[in-house]
């Protein structure tokens, strides 16, 4: 008699468990900060699906900081420039603390800079509808997430009228059609908890497929730090130099296998950009890119 009631209890149990962590992370979020500076909309429908410019001129920016007295900590860029051409591949390279994250999280404009701007597609940001910008960008995080669901479920996020054909195609992009082969469900396979377990590596490989699919005209990528084994590391770096001349790439890069063929490389030290150009010339010319390059064996 007293079994089931128990089992019932222990189960009821670990899903209470379940939804007391959800809550926790609904917390979280009702708990950050409301973003910066107010939308004041100068130009509409100024993105679309066009690769655009991406330039950053003269940009200063600290964090806020509620304890120090002038309400900001201390300076994370200084006097950051740099253009990422429309339809190319940046990659932006430095040591850790750079400044390389939050250059990213100013394109998103997630936060205001301090002086200097940021332009898109022409436009300063301050200048567009923060929703109109986020649509016309993908941007995919560094452990980015794949959702609990089928690998359809994951890709049609990004576009929900893709149909099969186009979302296999985009899966050989990325480097992923093996997971199809995994069983016998094809597009139909669970992911997570339920189904195949994927690597981070594999993760955010689906993630860049599910933003392709909806046509960027802007893909804001960080690399994961994490070490990626050599298969995956070059099944990356293939999957983002496939992306075409439709989207521009700003790619932060933790391993050269993703940016010895960039177009562009900025490379950032304490929050400016302290030397641009190719592989080849920044070997030839940066300093501190060729000691990036060596302790990764490329030279
Ligand atoms: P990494 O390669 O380690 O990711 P990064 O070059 O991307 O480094 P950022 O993450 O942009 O560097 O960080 C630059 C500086 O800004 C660091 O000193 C960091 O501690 C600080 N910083 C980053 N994010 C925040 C934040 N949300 N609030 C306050 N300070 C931050």
């Amino acid at each position: 008699l007293l079994v089931q009631p128990l089992a019932q209890g222990i189960s009821a149990f670990a899903a209470i468990q379940t939804g007391l962590g959800a809550l926790a992370r609904i917390e979280e979020v009702l708990a950050l900060p409301e973003e910066s500076g107010a939308d004041v909309v100068r130009v509409r429908g100024a993105l679309g699906h066009a690769p655009v410019e991406v330039r950053l001129e003269g940009v200063s920016f600290s964090y806020p900081d509620p304890d120090s007295a002038d309400g900001l900590g201390a300076p994370v860029l200084v006097g950051t420039t740099f253009t990422a051409p429309a339809g190319r591949r940046t990659a932006i390279v430095g040591p850790s603390g750079a400044g390389k994250s939050t250059v990213l999280a100013l394109v998103e404009r997630f936060y205001d800079t301090d002086a200097g701007a940021v332009v898109v597609g022409g436009h300063d940001v301050r200048d567009l509808d923060r929703r109109e910008l986020r649509a016309a960008t993908a941007y995919v995080e560094q452990d980015a997430p794949a959702l609990a669901g089928t690998i359809r479920d994951n890709l049609l996020l990004g576009r929900p009228s893709a149909d099969d054909d186009e979302l296999r195609a985009v899966l050989a992009q990325v480097n992923l059609s093996d997971l199809l082969l995994r069983g016998d469900r094809g597009l139909d396979t669970q992911v997570g908890d339920d189904g195949i377990l994927l690597s981070g590596g594999q993760r955010q490989r689906l993630a860049i497929a599910r933003a392709l699919l909806a046509r960027p005209a802007l893909l804001l990528l960080d690399e994961p730090t994490s070490s990626l084994d050599a298969r995956n590391e070059q099944a990356l770096a293939d999957a983002v130099a496939a992306i075409g001349p439709d989207t521009t790439v700003l790619v932060i890069a933790h391993r050269l296998s993703t940016v010895v063929d960039a177009d562009r490389i900025v490379v950032m030290d304490g929050g400016a950009v302290v030397a641009e150009g190719t592989h080849r010339e920044l070997v030839d010319s940066s300093p501190l890119y060729r000691d990036l390059a060596a302790r990764q064996l490329l030279v």
